[in-house]
């Protein structure tokens, strides 16, 4: 019984997530969706940490803070801890650093290749086959996925360049 609960919820929000890609929801709805379901409103704050997130690849806490002129550094700090809460964002750890960018549920799912020198982020390009063996490999151990990060590490084709010299 518990089991067929478990499994009912994971399609449910499987499907929530496909809908979510194909509608029209703009994102602030959707964002302002996921913060009334935890009881929490969308604020100037909010919207403006969200605003500097969206349709941007993994940025360091300096770089969001940057981005949001309009608000203190602690507001910035507070609506990311939230952000991350409720799984608005997700972090991307290199070593002892991390990044962040919005979650799966904001941002189509995809991968990213980190330069080690610049430390800039390129968006790895779909791929159905990599997609699957993940699902295969995950079911070889019995393991129900949920979702994964997949990053690629080495030099950027300016980096490399420069490096030659
Ligand atoms: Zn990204
Ligand atoms: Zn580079
Ligand atoms: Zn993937």
């Amino acid at each position: 019984m518990h089991v067929y609960m478990l499994l009912e919820q994971h399609y449910f929000l499987q499907m929530c997530r496909k809908y979510c890609y194909d509608c029209n929801m703009n994102s602030t709805d959707q964002l302002a969706q996921v913060l009334k379901q935890h009881g929490q409103s969308i604020t100037k704050q909010r919207r403006c940490v969200f605003d500097a997130l969206q349709g941007r690849e993994p940025q360091t806490m300096h770089e969001i803070v940057s981005n949001c002129t309009q608000i203190d550094r602690a507001s910035v700090y507070r609506a990311i801890a939230l952000f991350e809460r409720l799984g608005i964002v997700q972090r991307l750890q290199t070593g002892w650093k991390y990044r962040l960018e919005l979650s799966d549920e904001f941002h189509e799912h995809h991968h990213h290749a980190t330069c080690l020198l610049c430390g800039q982020s390129q968006v790895v390009a779909e791929d159905s086959a990599v997609e699957q063996q993940l699902h295969r490999l995950a079911e070889q151990l019995g393991f129900q996925l949920e979702k994964h990060q997949l990053e690629l590490q080495g030099y950027c084709a300016k980096c490399q360049y420069l490096l030659k010299d």
